[in-house]
């Protein structure tokens, strides 16, 4: 039996182990109170379902144009134009499955063999994967907790050399809970200038900010940055959709045709009534998303006051996303119920089997120092685990 060289090299996700040691436990009827998902627990709004349904109906079940059908295509372009000032054409975006489909089919199109990519920490598990599977080098800058986890334009400038091809934003940012200010990211747009890099940014966790917080397009903070960016988006965390699987990439004309051709032989087009699905959900203006949003700040909140409350926890209020990140690294070098915890696997690890807590360690994300719980879960269930993890700590 073979494997190619390309397929031993992608390693099994590091975020999976605890993950699927916590799904063993429930089944075996433990109570695991889990942190580690990575998803909205609310449903998918009805209107969205019954738009499906309807599709279905009508018998929207063949073949569609690769990128997505003209409507869904034009109702994106829409969105942009009216949530995020970009103006793309509907030729200049291609709908995915999913957005995890558009980071992957984007580094294929821009990355060549010896381009490096930069990848700031904390990062996203699939960026450094797709990076390499497009043969390129995933070049991590390692960002200060003094700077909320951002990359400074100075580190910024420093990781750029004559081979970088591609820098990748994320903000909201899986996994640090963190957003990039409108200021902050002029001044990344500002020091790409005369550069050749081009930027990815996933703005997946866009409709999911917190307090005073802003959200921008990096695309449309100047013509420049426009011209260098490919914008990442997609309906599984604003509209509760992830098992829809449907994301999109807008950019230049060449590029959104190169990801169009590979499209052609990897996947063809989005599963069609998904499509249509999708456009009620891009169209609508009622306060679905919103009400989800505030319920998310919530819960971001408790989190960060419950954890900031326990010693040798330091963790930064969520700004965006659903995740909190707290730098639990005052704790490593204990033992901790007859385990040495010597880093965030142990601390994950032991956590789990001993207070029957479930959260995803900090190492695969670039960070070892921290940990990061989910808080797509009820306040009820976010109570009793930050209980435990007290009661563990202390
Ligand atoms: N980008 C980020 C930062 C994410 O956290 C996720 C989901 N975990 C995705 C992209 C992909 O989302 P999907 O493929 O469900 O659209």
């Amino acid at each position: 039996m073979k494997v190619s060289k390309r397929a031993q090299a992608v390693p099994p996700s590091a975020t999976m182990a605890v993950t699927t040691r916590a799904k063993e436990m429930k089944a075996q009827g433990i109570d695991v109170v889990g942190f580690g998902a990575g998803e909205p627990d609310f449903d998918t709004p009805d209107f969205i379902k019954q738009a499906a349904i309807a599709a279905l109906k009508a018998g929207q079940t063949k073949y569609t144009a690769t990128s997505g059908t003209i409507e869904l295509r034009k109702a994106i372009s829409e969105k942009l134009k009216r949530e995020n000032n970009l103006d793309y054409k509907p030729e200049q975006i291609i709908v995915n499955i999913g957005a995890k489909h558009s980071v992957y089919e984007s580094m294929q199109a821009v990355v060549d063999p010896g381009d490096e990519v930069i990848l700031p920490t904390p990062y996203w598990v699939t960026y450094p994967e797709a990076v390499k599977l497009a043969g390129g080098t995933p070049v991590v800058v390692r960002t200060q907790s003094a700077n909320g986890y951002k990359i400074t334009p100075a580190e910024l400038k420093k990781a750029i050399t004559d081979r970088t091809a591609l820098l990748v934003l994320n903000s909201p940012n899986n996994p640090g809970g963190f957003s990039y200010t409108p200021d902050e990211l002029a001044a990344i747009a500002k020091t790409l200038e005369g550069t050749q890099v081009m930027v990815l940014s996933d703005e997946i966790y866009e409709k999911l900010v917190y307090g005073d917080t802003r959200f921008v397009s990096f695309a449309s903070l100047s013509q420049d940055a426009y011209n260098r960016t490919l914008t990442v988006n997609g309906l599984s965390k604003a509209f509760a959709m992830t098992g829809w699987r449907l994301g999109y990439t807008a950019g230049p004309l060449e590029v959104i045709k190169a990801m169009g051709r590979l499209q052609d032989h990897m996947t063809q087009n989005p599963v069609t009534f998904v499509q249509a699905a999708a456009v009620a959900a891009l169209k609508d203006t009622s306060d679905t998303v919103e009400k989800m949003r505030v319920e998310f700040e919530k819960r971001g909140r408790y989190i960060y006051e419950r954890l900031n409350a326990i010693k040798g926890v330091k963790c930064d209020q969520p700004t965006g996303a659903f995740y909190a990140f707290p730098d639990v690294s005052a704790h490593f070098g204990r033992t901790i119920g007859g385990t040495k915890i010597t880093g965030s696997m142990d601390f994950a690890t032991a956590l789990l089997e001993q207070a029957q807590v479930a959260l995803v360690p900090g190492e695969p994300f670039g960070c070892p120092e921290n940990v990061r719980l989910s808080f797509a879960c009820s306040l009820a269930q976010i109570e009793k685990g930050l209980d435990r993890i007290e009661k563990w700590l202390t």
